[in-house]
């Protein structure tokens, strides 16, 4: 599939109200988007450095993926996402080698079509394919 770049880095955090002056404040990015995905329960705040984007996630729900996480962990690192051309294409190449967590992908923060490989077969690390198609 050949991933171009990594797209992003997501990070659970409990209040994006409370984790955003890191960013804007010590490291001098600044938050350019505040998104909420119905879809996944959480809203995302998003920085961009080079053609790599942080994504910030809190959760709006304590039953989503994201609250249980930071339920769990109490925050942190979430996903690592890839840039891949054709996301539905990259999952099915991944699938040969790889359990899915997404066997088609759907829409994730920014309109970009998304899927999730098992953290089972990527050495613990949650791994996102994301693409405009
Ligand atoms: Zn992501």
């Amino acid at each position: 599939m050949k991933p171009t770049h990594i797209e992003h880095i997501g990070i659970a955090v409990k209040s994006l109200e409370e984790a955003i002056p890191f960013y804007e404040n010590v490291l001098g990015l600044k938050c350019y988007a505040v998104e909420e995905v119905k879809d996944q329960k959480v809203k995302t705040a998003f920085f961009q450095v080079g053609q790599t984007k942080i994504e910030l996630l809190e959760s709006t729900d304590p039953e989503g993926p994201i609250g249980k996480f930071v339920e769990k962990n109490g925050g942190g690192m979430h996903h690592m996402a890839f840039a891949v051309e054709d996301v539905a294409e990259a999952l099915n190449e991944a699938a040969a080698g790889c359990q899915l967590i997404d066997k088609a992908p759907r829409t994730g923060a920014e309109g970009l079509q998304i899927g999730f490989l098992h953290p089972k077969s990527t050495n613990r690390v949650l791994t996102e394919l994301c693409g405009k198609k």
